[in-house]
């Protein structure tokens, strides 16, 4: 039996624009990555591919090359992007990756990067980066990979956005970068609270959007961001263990989401085996199950 826990990594957990100023440096300025390690799974396992990505690449590059690794995106908004062609393993005819992400309209996985990394963009395209890359469109539906199983559910956002639900074992993780609570009446579905409730209920960990506080949400409704005070409270009523609280508006500092940190401590800590606002470089582990408990 494997004891190691699961282990998160942020590489990236600011929202909608990097931010390279001193005064965000403890949170750190860097947008979407996050990395996760399952014991026993020597394939890389990442969410997003923001400026965090590029990070991270460079570490695995000092390592050498024979990388392979999974790399699932939310959507293609810039900051969930912009560090995919500055990740070093993807020109290194020795790594192979495949890229999964939803389709956004009649575009798939391929035609978006493609587009991103078109002429008019960025010096190189697709075609020139030398890995073995293969970008499959994906539905919600769950895609096993032995070791662990990945699925998502549509997000509340400006464009087509998956909320990635990762199961490996006993555990889950859910990672939802990009989400509007509160607008989730989807009519065309159903209530869209419900049905995210009970897609977290009971998850070890929710990695989810917290770019503003309730007072600034009423003049940003349809932004396809949440409140803080809106996830904390719905993460508590599913059951959520731990809860990691993510992509940082970049015009806060350092000291108004320590603010923000002090009051959720302060009001939620005993109802969470953890919480708190993601600093990047965080690793957050999913301790094993106690192996004496078992025996009981
Ligand atoms: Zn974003
Ligand atoms: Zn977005």
């Amino acid at each position: 039996m494997n004891s190691k826990p699961i282990q998160i990594k942020l590489w990236g957990v600011r929202g909608s624009t990097p931010c390279a100023n001193d005064e965000n440096m403890r949170y750190g300025g860097n947008t979407s990555c996050v990395q996760v390690e399952i014991p026993g799974e020597d394939a890389l396992l990442v969410f997003d591919s923001g400026t965090g990505f590029r990070n991270l690449g460079n570490e695995l590059h000092g390592n050498g090359a024979g990388h392979k690794g999974r790399v699932f995106i939310t959507h293609p908004h810039w900051d969930h992007l912009q560090g995919f062609p500055f990740f070093k393993p993807f020109y290194d005819v020795e790594n192979s990756f495949r890229i999964y992400m939803p389709p956004n309209g009649d575009m798939g996985c391929q035609e978006i990067l493609q587009g991103h990394m078109s002429n008019t963009f960025f010096p190189v395209s697709m075609d020139m980066l030398e890995a073995d890359i293969n970008c499959i469109t994906t539905d919600p539906e769950p895609i096993d990979f032995g070791s662990y199983q990945v699925e998502y559910m549509w997000a509340v956002h400006t464009v087509p956005t998956a909320i990635y639900k990762l199961t490996a074992g006993n555990s889950t993780i859910v990672y939802a970068p990009d989400n509007e609570i509160m607008l989730g009446d989807r009519k065309d579905v159903h209530d869209f609270r419900k049905e995210f409730i009970s897609y977290v209920k009971g998850a070890d960990l929710l990695l989810h959007d917290s770019q503003y506080n309730r007072e600034e949400y009423k003049d940003r409704k349809g932004w396809g961001h949440s409140a803080w005070e809106e996830v904390v409270e719905l993460a508590e009523e599913a059951g959520v263990k731990r809860l990691c609280l993510i992509h940082h508006d970049p015009d806060k500092d350092d000291d108004t989401l320590d603010e923000v940190n002090r009051e959720v401590q302060k009001r939620y800590a005993s109802k969470f085996e953890h919480i708190g606002l993601a600093k990047e470089g965080q690793v957050i582990s999913l301790d094993p199950p106690d192996p004496f408990l078992a025996l009981v």
